[in-house]
């Protein structure tokens, strides 16, 4: 059996709806979908829980007049008698619900992860309520179902983690009847419930995540996922415009260049393959006959050593400066610590031994959580001097290069320096994945594109 997954701009609108419903019938396997919300709904909604919480109901009312008229207006386009009358009437009694939690958040003056979770998981809900409604007006027979009854989480509301063992046996459950019924079963992405039923989202860019955790479920054959680009490319193609897809990655450098930024894939998509044991294929549902990009187990070894370039903007770095005394407080442990109990991920992480410094990259935003928590943890060493300061650099960049066998191959890291030293880009911070399968650097946010480009005409001819 094979899983389906198209993301926000394959749904956007009622013509890219016929074009995934197209897709779906092509198949002759068992087939279970995924869909995201359609492209930019789970922005709006979280906009609109924030505008809530300030007690702005105007703002809020006109996000959800204008996303219920996004789906009856697709609805009329794409779906017809009689599935069209009931699927109005569905999205009428969401969008009520919808309206009552936003002003439930009015009176509480409070978006909490939890309940900008319950918000979002909307999204899922009316896009896929309106894709069932198109295959079915196409005599395809479709079914959607709550996400919540299937993948079972923790409750680390807005990044939640799925509990494999319930999710298989629901999923197995739920999902197994209808495939041999011949019923095509439509997901929700992104969205799944503590054991207490309470919605719980996977992360932005989740539902890549429920595919694959449905493909290891289901023990699917393979895991499709539809985006707008073709497959995977060599880099993003608005800041390298020749980038080229990809016709195979393994799994490690997938999970590395979607850590690293590349939007294509969420960064623990390939986290249940690695279990199961499935290919992930990247396609584009715009241009269906392309084959994209397959991720597997094995490594392509031949070909060039750089595969591909991830970037990420807006990142910093945050070091805490040890004393330099031999002897002095070993921090590294400690800032550890701190970072896994705020739940933040570095991009690299870089230590000097004998100054005992420690200096972590990440996303700008974390820096001020990170530095408070820090400087909590370290006040004894502060005061007693031990701890020199914690500084943060900020208006940063990381990118990294990305390929299996950049560990085994010489000469590359002299390349890549030589290339920044020609266009005068400054290195603040680099790694290399213990693996070998990355290369990370740190420069300066306006000099980012720059380096990326060159570094692909280098490496990516
Ligand atoms: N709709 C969610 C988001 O925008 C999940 C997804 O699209 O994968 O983050
Ligand atoms: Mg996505």
């Amino acid at each position: 059996m094979l899983v389906l997954k198209f993301g926000g701009t394959s749904v956007g609108s009622a013509e890219a709806m016929l074009r995934v419903a197209e897709i779906i019938r092509s198949h002759d396997e068992p087939t279970v979908v995924v869909l995201s919300a359609m492209s930019g709904v789970t922005d709006s909604l979280l906009v609109a829980a924030h505008a809530a919480a300030r007690g702005e109901h105007g703002a809020v009312r006109s996000v959800v007049e204008k996303i219920g008229r996004r789906h009856h207006e697709a609805a009329r386009a794409a779906v017809t008698e009689p599935h069209l009358g009931p699927l109005l009437a569905q999205f009428e009694a969401w969008l009520d619900t919808l309206d009552r939690v936003y002003s439930a958040l009015g009176l509480l003056r409070e978006a909490s992860p939890r309940s900008l979770d319950m918000v979002a998981s909307y999204g899922e809900k009316l896009s896929c309520a309106l894709m069932v409604g198109v295959l079915c007006s196409q005599g395809v027979n479709a079914h959607t179902l709550p996400a919540e009854a299937l993948v079972r989480t923790d409750d680390n509301f807005g990044e939640a983690m799925p509990l494999m063992e319930p999710t298989t046996a629901a999923a197995r459950e739920r999902l197994a009847p209808l495939l041999a019924e011949r019923i095509v079963p439509v997901v929700p992405g992104f969205t799944g419930a503590t054991s207490e039923g309470v919605t719980t989202t996977l992360g932005r860019g989740g539902s890549d995540y429920t595919a694959t955790i449905l493909g290891e479920a289901l023990n699917a054959d393979e895991v499709q996922i539809y985006s707008d680009t073709d497959g995977v490319l060599t880099a993003d193609p608005k800041v390298v415009p020749v980038a080229q897809p990809l016709p195979h990655l393994s799994y490690a450098e997938a999970r590395e260049l979607s850590f690293f930024g590349a939007k294509v894939i969420h960064p623990r998509t390939v986290l249940p393959a690695l279990d199961g044991c499935f290919p992930v294929r990247v396609r584009n549902s715009f241009n269906p006959d392309f084959e994209g990009t397959i991720i597997t187990a094995d490594p392509e070894l031949a070909g060039g050593s750089v595969k591909s370039i991830a970037y990420t903007r807006n990142v910093c770095t945050v070091t805490v400066e040890g004393s330099g005394r031999p002897g002095g407080p070993r921090v590294a442990g400690r800032a550890l610590g701190v970072l896994e109990r705020l739940s933040t991920d570095a991009f690299l992480t870089n230590a000097s031994s004998p100054e005992q410094n420690l200096s972590f990259v990440l996303h700008a935003e974390r820096a001020s959580a990170v530095v408070r928590e820090l400087k909590d943890e370290f006040a004894d060493e502060m005061r007693r001097g031990e701890v020199r300061g914690i500084n943060v650099r900020d208006r940063l960049g990381v990118f990294a290069m990305v390929g299996e066998t950049l560990g085994d191959t010489s000469g590359i890291g002299a390349r890549v320096w030589a290339v920044l030293g020609r266009i005068g880009a400054t290195v603040h911070g680099f790694a290399q994945a213990p693996s070998g399968t990355s290369f990370s650097f740190v420069v300066d946010g306006d000099r980012l594109d720059d380096a990326v480009r060159a570094l692909h005409e280098e490496f990516i001819p």
